[in-house]
């Protein structure tokens, strides 16, 4: 293991789509790794695909990164030394590259059509084995390459595979990972439409910014041997390893659109605390100890190793991901969880001051799982006059309900402070006065007041309606 390299790793999104769960946490694991170990976090983007780019993309990624809080030290907006950070402004770098390549042999023009490689490829797999290119291409001679070149020949450029030697990857996760090269065709460097391929530019830029260590998702793990054959040939250091394992739906199957939301900006904009998704995306794979189920980014930077990341595939488990949201809620300042339901709040139609918003944000910070889920249930007190939801509006139109609300709006016009202290025994004592049970005064009470029969104690609705406005209540809702 290359302990003794300084630590630089990257995250290298492409920009064609938003920041999946999955890159987001392999992002996180990097940027850990580099918090703590005192090293450099880069963010590359790798934006070769022209036709699926999109500058859309690339700026839900960063802004879902900046959400998560995920700073990075080099790339986009920041700079570095070993710029430009996006792939498609490197070409003169690969260009050097496959010009080197080419002239010592390492890299070879292959002029064969996509049919006869298809075609080859499918007689390989009908007689069960690997299919592979065959190298015809390989050892053409100079003149005829050159002759083949100058009227203008369709051609990829391939890497040549050396014969009988070892890729050896030393794999953090995984223990040390061995492929034989006789298991690696000679795979394309450089498509007939001149463009370089992922692995080609993954290596010539993680070589060029000295990346010390890969973290990336284990799909990637089929790549590595062709990466570090092609380091071998560039007689350039190839850095360490760690792929994370895949993340799960609750199914057991790869984690998809089908089981929930995926994209990392979709919680954001739900209202997911992000400490609670960091959080979560920490547990996907890795955790500090065997018992410590919440910890802060800093508490994951300082445990963090990747060690400590297991093999086995992450299972995305929604309901522990709510658990986590609601605990990070209850676990804020009213002043820090007002801040962060602003948002939510309707507050553009009121003019509620400061205490009364943090008396609101007191009230719900129980029942809240999402700070998203603060605009529904706050709905009522934000309203001129409540719209009973379909149970409400039963129990309001249950008999002798209209005198119940206006007996108790008389009761409490007659208390001086508000809210009225002593509430519960307040309506209580008058509910047995008129030889009626409790529960069916203080439901249409609630439904009178909230619209639904659910929702934060009687008390905290009082307060934050106020008198005017619960007394208006209990005799407008017949
Ligand atoms: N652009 C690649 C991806 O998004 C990066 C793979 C790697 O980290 O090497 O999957």
């Amino acid at each position: 293991m290359t302990e003794n390299r300084p630590v630089r790793v990257r995250f290298a999104p492409s920009p064609t789509g938003k920041l999946h769960i999955g890159g987001a946490r392999t992002a996180l694991f990097n940027w850990a790794f580099a918090r703590r170990h005192g090293g450099v976090f880069i963010l590359r983007i790798e934006d070769t695909d022209t036709e699926r780019n999109s500058q859309e993309s690339l700026d839900s990624i960063l802004s879902a990164m900046r959400w998560l809080g995920l700073d990075w030290d080099e790339g986009p907006g920041v700079g570095g030394d070993f710029g430009p950070y996006a792939q498609s402004e490197r070409m003169p770098l690969y260009d050097a590259a496959i010009q080197k390549g080419l002239t010592e042999g390492w890299l070879y023009r292959c002029f064969c059509t996509p049919e006869r490689v298809n075609a080859l490829k499918e007689e390989q797999r009908n007689r069960k084995e690997n299919p592979r290119y065959d190298r015809a291409c390989l050892g053409l001679p100079d003149a005829e390459c050159a002759k083949r070149l100058e009227v203008g020949e369709p051609h990829v450029i391939r890497f040549a595979v050396p014969d009988s030697e070892t890729a050896e990857i030393q794999d953090h996760i995984r223990g040390q990972v061995t492929v034989q090269s006789v298991e690696v065709e000679d795979w394309v460097v450089v498509r007939s439409n001149g463009m370089p391929t992922y692995n080609f530019c993954c290596v010539i830029d993680d070589a060029q910014m000295q990346i010390s260590h890969v973290v990336r998702g284990e799909e990637h793990l089929a790549n590595t041997p062709k990466q570090v054959l092609l380091y071998r040939a560039l007689g350039l250091p190839q850095p360490d390893y760690a792929h994370v394992p895949l993340i799960l739906g609750q199914d057991g199957k790869k984690l998809s659109k089908r089981t929930g939301d995926t994209a990392l900006q979709d919680y954001r904009d739900k209202g997911y605390p992000a400490e609670a998704m960091l959080n979560f995306l920490g547990l996907l794979g890795f955790s500090i100890d065997d018992e410590t189920t919440v910890f802060s980014a800093d508490e994951m930077v300082a445990a963090f190793d990747l060690k400590r990341i297991n093999k086995s595939g992450a299972i995305f488990d929604t309901d522990k991901l709510h658990w986590l949201c609601g605990d990070t809620i209850r676990r804020m300042t009213d002043t820090d969880l007002l801040e962060r339901l602003r948002p939510w709040l309707n507050t553009a139609v009121c003019d509620k001051d400061g205490g009364w918003l943090l008396q609101l944000a007191a009230c719900f910070r129980e029942r809240l799982t999402l700070f998203g889920d603060v605009s529904e249930m706050s709905a009522h007190l934000f309203c001129e006059c409540v719209e009973p939801d379909e149970k409400a509006a039963k129990a309001l139109s249950a008999d002798g309900v209209a005198d119940t609300l206006s007996g108790v709006a008389d009761l409490l016009a007659g208390v001086e402070s508000w809210p009225p202290p002593e509430f519960f025994a307040l309506v209580k004592g008058w509910a047995a006065e008129h030889e009626l049970g409790v529960g069916k005064v203080m439901k249409p009470v609630r439904a009178a007041l909230t619209g639904s029969l659910g929702g934060p104690e009687l008390g905290d609705v009082l307060a934050l309606l106020g008198k005017d406005c619960s007394l208006a209540r209990l005799r407008q809702a017949r």
